[in-house]
């Protein structure tokens, strides 16, 4: 099999249990890419933010990001699940960060709001803004 995440073929036995859903990522891409998880909380001009990540580190590779979204599935769930507790719900990437300064007053007519990434980015240098 040739592994989703680096490329890398690797070999796999498999049963009638993974038949039709043979793994598709190599053992080493699945020890190193383990969700986190991260949450933090940070407050703004009349609210309170979560913010939940699923690695705790910047994005290494954007070549491999796409097969990284299988880990979404509990922040998806998070934001179906929970989206009478916030007023607003975003999904934050490279382009999103980027430009926070130009979107993140949005926030202020909202007591609370989750963002939600694949990849961990640092909010507090867009302090000034909020
Ligand atoms: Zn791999």
């Amino acid at each position: 099999m040739k592994c989703e995440v680096c490329g890398a073929h690797f070999s796999v036995e498999l049963t009638f249990a993974d038949w039709f859903d043979p793994p598709r990522w190599c053992p080493d891409c699945e020890r190193t890419y383990l969700p986190v998880y991260v949450h933090e909380a940070f407050p703004y001009q009349g609210g309170l933010a979560d913010y939940v990540a699923v690695f705790p580190n910047p994005n290494p590779d954007p070549y491999r990001e796409n097969a990284l979204y299988r880990w979404m599935e509990k922040c998806f769930k998070l934001a179906v699940y929970k989206q009478n507790a916030f007023g607003l719900i975003l999904w934050i990437g490279d382009k999103e960060f980027a430009t926070a300064d130009q979107w993140l007053f949005l926030l202020f007519d909202h007591p609370r709001c989750l963002l939600l990434s694949l990849f961990y980015y640092d909010f507090s240098v867009w302090e000034d803004c909020v």
